[in-house]
């Protein structure tokens, strides 16, 4: 008897809302108590070692061996007094997760005697031993080993008995085997080009910082219930399972205990991301059923994307205390929406100005059209380098399944500002312009506070959209690691900086005045990068052709994302900003297209051992009591009355068969497609064959699983059902 999945809906039944205590009843009591902040930093460190952090993290110089000893045993005393006894270099590996290996402050010194030490060279670099971490071959060929060094731009901070410290893991030739290294290139090269691009408009910018904020979807199941489905264990998804059809949801009062629940859930991971710094507010506009997101105030990209990973951390630790597993997935449940993470983007002066937001006065507004339409055209030039770095497996499933956007990279700007940036393009002349010519420009220029004022017009469906002060990037997904598209993002915006800025000093060279010189590019430039601009449904078939039609590319899946950042031009573009060298983009497409490939092997395993053991096994079963029924109706009936009441059983019998077979010879298949696709020797050929070959099957075995999961008697339904995964809170 199917008696697990029973035995997992009376555990949720039975379960209790978990306590939650919070230090204080105010936040701000409490928020940032276990960070080593610039509070604290001014508390504990001597003026000169404060300057000399300061200076490393604006400017990214070196930390004196004397100063970072001062540092190192500052921490630990802040630390201790929070229980600390053990550090940790925290750095995020390619795995995509973040790692950590803990050391103790108790160092022995013999005779009996212990000293708590924490140095310098401690702070400074460790050596994890690295062996275990993904390299792409990177490793292989150079040292065995790489290691971690400190990264003073982000805190660190301390979690249970653990101060950690925020690091970038790298091999001893200096290539990057993390996702926290190209970031910092990438927004350092953002930072100068920026910069020089400010210039025109204001002298005293001395750094630009990209800003994030993201926003965290994921969705949570009852623990009981996750682990009597093998498939979310192993593959963070479903694999079978029929989808609950409208109103046909499980009963509130079934599940009646659940939202204090969840409350409790959020209100515990809120207390525990406040004490460690992270500016985030719960929202509950959840749209699929069980399914929750959470946002921060927007910070400097670097640290933003450190507490976003943090975060995620936190949400499953959090999940399990409260008997609940989180899923991360990007697509957990088919025909449901998945879960993505917006990525809002933006670019902030040291002046305190938001470089996407339109100003108070000409100058402020030419500013900010430079920068948005430079942004733009970034998109524009370099939407495969963008496409590529939210290629995953989950990811896949998400794009473009109609309730997320398309796998085609477009740019949202609303139907006001594009009338006027057609407007802008038309009035600002080739050749010279005359005063009216220039008092249409200042015009046209003057309407965007008012235009942005009335920036209600919004597009959902737009994979990167302008949203009033910031671009928001949506396509990302609910497991990735921010870093990489925003290493991406920023790294195209420099390039194209750069080119903007090279082309305005040599019209300047020629003789320009400087506004006209700015207006003649951003016009070549608004020309330039117009068949990125799309208005329209997104979701829409309609746009797929145009989109094909304006020559956009239109990547489905990611083994072909992935071998866009083997084009030249995306492999020069990350090497001119030193972000990436062609042997580290290249070790990262390897290691990337290996993770794909795994994942949809383990899929795939597990969607075969599932139906032969428990999908086929459970049909049987209840065919054979359909059997014993037919059997008995001939004993007790007359036999014209028999063969009448034995017409739907046996076509119930029939269509198990039917069905029982078509399962059975889809996963001898599958595993057929699977050993063909092992034995090629090419990473990138292995991806493309699980993706084309092996993929398809999971759907058709479940297909045909569903059908049986809707005709088999509940009782004998071995797996819980997505109605009672997703139960209504
Ligand atoms: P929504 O997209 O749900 O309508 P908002 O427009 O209020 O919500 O903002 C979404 C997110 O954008 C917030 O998490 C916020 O922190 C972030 N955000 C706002 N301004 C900026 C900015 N200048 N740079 C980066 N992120 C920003
Ligand atoms: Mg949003």
């Amino acid at each position: 008897m199917a008696t697990f999945r029973f035995r997992a809906l009376e555990d949720v039944l039975s379960r209790q809302a978990i306590p939650v205590e919070t230090p204080s009843s105010r936040v701000s009591d409490y928020f940032s108590s276990k960070v080593f902040d610039m509070g604290k930093m001014r508390e504990y460190l001597s003026e000169e070692a404060l300057n000399s952090v300061v200076d490393a993290m604006n400017n990214g110089t070196r930390i004196p061996r004397n100063v970072a000893d001062q540092v190192a045993s500052s921490m630990k005393e802040w630390a201790s007094k929070l229980g600390a006894t053990h550090y940790t270099h925290w750095f995020q590996p390619l795995t995509g997760a973040t790692a950590e290996k803990h050391d103790s402050f108790f160092t022995p010194v013999g005779n009996g005697q212990s000293i708590e030490r924490f140095e310098g060279e401690n702070l400074v670099q460790q050596e994890p031993d690295a062996s275990s971490f993904p390299s792409g071959g990177l490793r292989n060929t150079f040292e065995a080993r790489g290691y971690t060094a400190w990264d003073p731009s982000s805190p660190a901070f301390v979690i249970g008995k653990t101060l950690c410290i925020p690091t970038i893991f790298i091999s001893y030739t200096g290539e990057a085997l993390d996702n926290k290294m190209p970031l910092l290139k990438a927004l350092h090269a953002v930072d100068k080009a920026a910069t020089r691009v400010c210039q025109y408009f204001d002298r005293n910018v001395k750094r630009v910082q990209a800003t994030l904020g993201w926003e965290q979807e994921y969705f949570l199941v009852d623990s009981a219930l996750y682990n009597a489905r093998p498939d979310l264990q192993f593959a963070g998804r479903v694999l079978f399972g029929h989808n609950p059809s409208k109103g046909q949801q499980l009963d509130d009062h079934y599940f009646g205990s659940i939202p204090d629940r969840v409350h409790a859930f959020m209100r515990d991971f809120e207390c525990e991301a406040h004490q460690l710094g992270i500016p985030v507010t719960t929202r509950h506009n959840e749209v699929a059923p069980n399914q929750f997101e959470a946002a921060p105030v927007y910070e400097e990209a670097n640290l933003s994307n450190d507490h976003n990973l943090l975060f995620m951390d936190l949400l499953e630790k959090t999940a399990r205390k409260h008997h609940f597993r989180l899923l991360l997935h990007e697509k957990p449940f088919a025909g449901l929406n998945g879960s993505g993470k917006h990525n809002n983007w933006s670019l902030a002066t040291n002046t305190g100005v938001n470089l996407l937001a339109p100003g108070k006065n000409p100058k402020s507004n030419l500013q900010f059209l430079t920068f948005f339409i430079n942004t733009i055209k970034a998109i524009s030039d370099h939407a495969d380098m963008l496409r590529a770095s939210i290629a995953s497996a989950g990811n896949d499933h998400r794009l473009g399944a109609n309730e997320a956007p398309p796998a085609i990279i477009s740019v949202f700007i609303g139907s006001q500002l594009s009338g006027m940036l057609d407007d802008l393009e038309k009035s600002i002349k080739a050749g010279k312009m005359t005063p009216a010519d220039k008092t249409e420009v200042k015009l046209n220029i003057g309407k965007i506070p008012e235009i942005l004022l009335d920036n209600t017009d919004r597009n959902r469906t737009s994979p990167f959209a302008f949203t009033g002060n910031k671009f928001e990037f949506r396509a990302v997904g609910s497991s990735a690691n921010c870093a990489v598209p925003m290493a991406a993002l920023n790294t195209i915006m420099a390039h194209q900086l750069t080119q903007f800025a090279d082309a305005v000093d040599a019209r300047i060279a020629k003789g320009l005045k400087r506004d006209e010189a700015i207006l003649k590019e951003l016009q070549v430039t608004i020309t330039s990068s117009k068949k990125i601009r799309f208005e329209g449904n997104g979701y829409g078939e309609e746009w797929v052709k145009e989109a094909a039609k304006r020559g956009l590319s239109n990547v489905k899946d990611t083994p072909r994302a992935l071998a866009l950042l083997r084009k030249k031009e995306v492999t020069e573009i990350y090497e001119k900003y030193n972000v990436l060298s062609k042997r580290e983009l290249e070790a990262r497409v390897e290691i990337e297209l290996e993770k794909y490939r795994m994942q949809i092997q383990i899929e795939s395993r597990k969607c075969g051992d599932l139906a032969l053991n428990h999908i086929i096994p459970t049909a049987l079963r209840y065919q054979n009591l359909l059997i014993q029924n037919l059997q008995g109706l001939k004993d007790v009936l007359p036999k014209a009355d028999a063969a009448k009441a034995s017409k739907t059983q046996i076509e119930i019998v029939k269509e198990i068969s039917e069905r029982v077979d078509i399962i059975r010879a889809k996963v001898y298949d599958m595993i057929e497609a699977r050993k063909k696709a092992n034995k090629m020797d090419d990473a990138y050929k292995m991806a493309v064959a699980y993706c084309d070959k092996v993929k398809p099957f999971m759907d058709e075995i479940r297909y045909q699983s569903d059908k049986l999961e809707l005709i088999v008697d509940d009782e004998l339904w071995s797996m819980p059902k997505l109605r009672e995964l997703l139960f209504t809170r």
